[in-house]
């Protein structure tokens, strides 16, 4: 009979000088070790599967859901959220371009908040209503000059056609253009935004209207929503095409 020994090691250090330090809340064994001094999971019950992870992410699921499901740490639950966020692919990669200017923009904000009720985080978007895509968005206050900040990320074919907002005060500055106007949610012209803001509330736990869910860090509230969007356009891209 053959018999194989196989020698553990530190996954931090490589160091042989380790020894077993109990398990984790998931059930998987910890090992201490005595070079580096760092406690880690050597081998866990189950394989993750990244790409459920990911997509855990996008359907309404609390971190503290994820951690539960997948049995895994909060630690790796973030881990796992980072390296999300870097196999993103760039936003305006994913809009579609619009040559002729014949699309039609609509404009709204929408409110979340970060850690307290009082920190308030609006979400300004602009949506193209012939692709359907979120074409510029930026997260700040409610300010004139957060909506200055979305104007000027919208790509300049965009910025040619014509478009629709409510009568909030910060769209006053596009007052003098030609192409604008001002209009009531009962106008019908900016149901497609109001339709896309739906979606991300039922999608995104942290924008959930008195819920327990909220986000207690301004990096992953700003992550997630990103995360969102660009998940959102490649659909609408992939539907396109
Ligand atoms: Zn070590």
């Amino acid at each position: 009979m053959l018999s194989v020994t196989k020698i553990e090691k530190c996954p931090c250090c490589s160091s042989e000088n380790i020894v077993k330090n109990g398990f984790t809340k998931q059930g998987n064994q910890r090992v201490l070790c005595h070079d580096c001094l760092k406690s880690r999971v050597l081998y866990r019950k189950f394989s993750l599967d990244f790409e459920a992870v990911r997509r855990s992410f996008l359907e309404r699921m609390s971190l503290c859901g994820i951690s539960r499901v997948f049995l895994i740490s909060y630690y790796q639950v973030y881990k796992e959220l980072n390296l999300c966020f870097l196999l993103l692919p760039n936003f305006k990669s994913q809009v579609i371009e619009n040559k002729q200017c014949t699309d039609i923009i609509e404009f709204d904000e929408l409110c979340g908040f970060c850690q307290k009720k009082k920190n308030k985080q609006w979400i300004w978007a602009a949506i193209s209503r012939n692709t359907k895509q979120i074409v510029a968005y930026v997260i700040g206050d409610r300010s004139e000059l957060t909506f200055k900040r979305l104007i000027r990320k919208i790509p300049i074919e965009y910025l040619k056609c014509q478009s629709y907002s409510d009568y909030w005060r910060s769209y006053a500055i596009l007052k003098t253009k030609e192409n604008h106007q001002q209009v009531g949610k009962e106008s019908g012209q900016t149901n497609h935004i109001e339709r896309y803001w739906a979606t991300l509330r039922a999608r995104i736990t942290r924008y959930v209207r008195k819920s327990l869910s909220f986000s207690r860090k301004l990096r992953y509230h700003h992550l997630l929503t990103k995360m969102f969007i660009i998940d959102y356009n490649q659909n609408c891209l992939s539907t396109l095409f």
